[in-house]
């Protein structure tokens, strides 16, 4: 396979992007990223000219694929057309997020900003300006975007930030605790409980592998804050809109969060971010409320049409149906291959998520989750599934990444950039995606 072209963009990008990139996980792919010239469906064709079938999708935000079904085109480009965007509202918000109040249990009221981090960012001012409190649990491996509150590694006892830069101050405030552990954040309630003004979580540990949930561990922290007065925020930047289908991850574990983050989908493939809730705890922003809060292009137009026309997309569309089936295929198929050539490894995922997580331990699939672990008890596999993001982090990182990543890429088959960021199923990809992909990991495991 002829590189050559990503290879020179790379050298030139040296001189005058910091690493080469704009967000350090692109940077990850060994010897240097694969440039895109363009997408078509479920596959991307690179600046050599070769065509690969990409499970990164966007990391996330597009649930349809490269090529916009006409609806969404047509109200992407008429936005664009009519001028960029004004700093006026327009309608298109409005019934963006009426969308969102009517599917997702938690949400009354919307208010957008521009990334996943601001969303969080946003968040978490709201849980303390609404407490009164400064303190925020969040989970070890957890991820919330490049924002100070959570850029925090350590745990109850002993913690500092996770990047320089960042005062310490800030891990004095962010208590990490390991996820699916009932146990650890319990005892941090019991010893500040009337600090904590909320705990941030994903439904699942989407950034650190996929880490699902164990049975009760969301009910656990859903008793947690409500005892001691604390919000709970659920970050379903990757799971809105994906996971649950369109009553996002909060419908399909039966958990009502008091604030949620979305972010990725519901921008179909612009930028954005949005934290939804309660009225009454919403309107504590400004200009209702005292808890600061405002962007410049937050709402924007466009990727307001785009969001809107995505989600009404596939409300009317078989969309989930689709991408849970070929999600599920995936999945299954996986599971044979590593059966046979990997037995320690786990393959992970749910809805259209994917991954097969290198891990260490257990020879036998016999008695494995057959749809991605679900942390199932009975399962023979159970002590062996990564139940946190240190877990995930004990595999067989460097395999992934250096060995197994790159026989992929050039088997046609583009994975997300290390061993930790999802793979996400779209809209545009067929069953023969699938079946090229389990055949593709079936000769590089
Ligand atoms: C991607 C992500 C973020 C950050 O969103 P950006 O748009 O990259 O700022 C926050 N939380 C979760 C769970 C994410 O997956």
């Amino acid at each position: 396979m002829n590189r050559e072209t990503s290879r020179d963009i790379y050298d030139r990008a040296l001189d005058v992007l910091v690493g080469g990139v704009n967000s350090s996980v692109r940077a990850a792919p060994q010897p240097y990223p694969t440039y895109v010239r363009r997408g078509d469906g479920g596959h991307v064709v690179d600046a050599d000219g070769n065509r690969y079938v990409d499970w990164v999708m966007g990391l996330g935000p597009l649930l349809l694929g490269h090529d916009l079904p006409e609806s969404v085109e047509a109200g992407v480009q008429q936005r664009a057309s009519e001028g960029p965007m004004y700093g006026l509202p327009t309608e298109l918000e409005v019934e963006h997020a009426e969308f969102l109040a009517r599917h997702v249990p938690s949400v009354e009221m919307v208010r957008y900003v521009n990334s996943g981090t601001e969303a969080t960012t946003s968040a978490v001012r709201l849980a303390r300006g609404h407490t009164g409190r400064d303190k925020i649990v969040v989970m070890q491996s957890g991820y919330h975007g490049a924002q100070e509150s959570t850029l925090v590694e350590g745990d109850a006892a002993e913690r500092g930030p996770s990047s320089a830069g960042v005062p310490a101050a800030f891990a004095e405030h962010t208590i990490p605790v390991p996820f699916n552990d009932e146990d650890a954040v319990t005892e941090v309630f019991e010893e500040h409980g009337e600090d904590v003004a909320c705990v941030l979580v994903e439904p699942i540990l989407a950034n650190k592998g996929i880490v699902a949930p164990v049975d009760g561990y969301h009910e656990t922290l859903r008793d947690l804050t409500r005892e001691h007065g604390a919000l709970l925020v659920w970050d379903e930047v990757i799971t809105g809109f994906r996971v649950g289908g369109l009553g996002c991850a909060q419908s399909k574990y039966g958990v009502t969060p008091d604030l949620t983050t979305f972010g990725k989908v519901i921008g179909g493939g612009f930028p954005v971010g949005a934290v939804g809730g309660r009225t009454d705890l919403m309107e504590q922003f400004t200009p209702v409320g005292d808890v600061f809060q405002a962007g410049t292009f937050s709402g924007h137009p466009v990727t307001m049409a785009a969001g809107l026309e995505t989600l009404e997309f596939a409300a009317e569309n078989d969309v989930y149906e689709h991408v849970n089936a070929l999600g599920r295929k995936l999945r299954e198929g996986l599971r044979d291959v590593v059966a046979e050539q990997a037995p320690a490894y786990t393959v992970v995922g749910t809805d259209s998520l994917f991954k097969v997580l290198f891990t260490r331990g257990g020879d036998s699939q016999s008695g494995a989750c057959d749809d991605g672990c679900r942390q199932e008890p009975s399962c023979d596999r159970f002590e062996y599934c990564p139940k946190t993001g240190a877990d995930v982090a004990r595999g067989a990182v460097e395999r992934w990444n250096r060995v197994f990543r790159p026989q992929m890429r050039d088997r046609g088959v583009l994975l997300s950039q290390n061993q930790y960021e999802s793979q996400f199923v779209a809209y545009a990809h067929t069953a023969e995606d699938v079946e090229r992909t389990i055949e593709a990991y079936r000769e590089a495991l």
